[in-house]
């Protein structure tokens, strides 16, 4: 991948694929196939709630929180005044759930967040909790499968907590043989470059810290 669809502010590596409504790398998107075909045999209707995510989204979200207009919670779910917080406290706030632009894995195509649409009712609306993927959440059993199966076509979960700085997040999937270069392609550099041309809400504070960021939420991830 070249610098740009690293950052997600390119989409020539993606393809479209309406039947699951979503946007993945090309070689993902035939491992996904393959890991959903497996998924229904067991018994899954697996469903994306979440794939490919460009820079401009990711922005949007990013200074929406920044300047307020989109509602903060702290991790006991309390809704956080911004206006009240300081750039670095600001920042550490909105990095609790969501990334940085051009930082995201969702921009690189290998990535997605699965549910059992087979669990839930029609109208229900996935929340992406723990509770929902946890012993007695509706996606228990389909998490339980997913650890057993999923590497069986590539597909790993970079998110447990454990070394990578980003909270656990057991419904997000990632499809290590392209995922892998692309972390690694993915340098302080190539990230400096996209935020320093971006029209990004607390740019000074983020570029400051943006090497020790890099290496907490995309150099380090967690492995099985
Ligand atoms: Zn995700």
């Amino acid at each position: 991948m070249n610098a740009a669809e690293l950052t997600g502010r390119a989409r020539t590596h993606v393809v479209e694929l309406p039947e699951f409504a979503a946007t993945l790398h090309v070689h993902a998107s035939t491992a996904f196939e393959s890991l959903h075909r497996a998924a229904r045999s067991a018994g899954f209707e697996l469903e994306i709630v979440s794939s490919f995510r460009d820079f401009d989204r990711q922005l949007a979200i990013w200074n929406g929180k920044f300047c307020g207009e989109r509602p903060m919670f702290d991790a006991s779910g309390q809704r956080i005044d911004v206006q009240a917080l300081a750039a670095p406290q600001r920042i550490a706030a909105i990095l609790r759930w969501s990334a940085l632009p051009g930082a995201s894995r969702h921009h690189w195509g290998t990535d997605l967040d699965l549910i059992d649409r087979n669990a839930v009712p029609a109208a229900y609306r996935p929340q992406l909790t723990s509770a929902e993927f946890g012993p007695d959440g509706p996606f228990a059993l389909l998490s339980a499968w997913l650890e057993a199966n999923a590497s069986r076509f590539g597909y790993f979960r970079p998110f447990r907590g454990v070394r990578s700085g980003v909270q656990p997040e057991p419904w997000h999937f990632s499809f290590a043989p392209v995922s892998e270069f692309a972390r690694r392609q993915l340098t302080v550099a190539v990230l400096r470059e996209a935020i320093a041309a971006a029209p990004l809400l607390g740019k000074d504070e983020v570029l400051r810290g943006l090497a020790e960021h890099h290496a907490r939420y995309v150099a380090m991830i967690d492995w099985p």
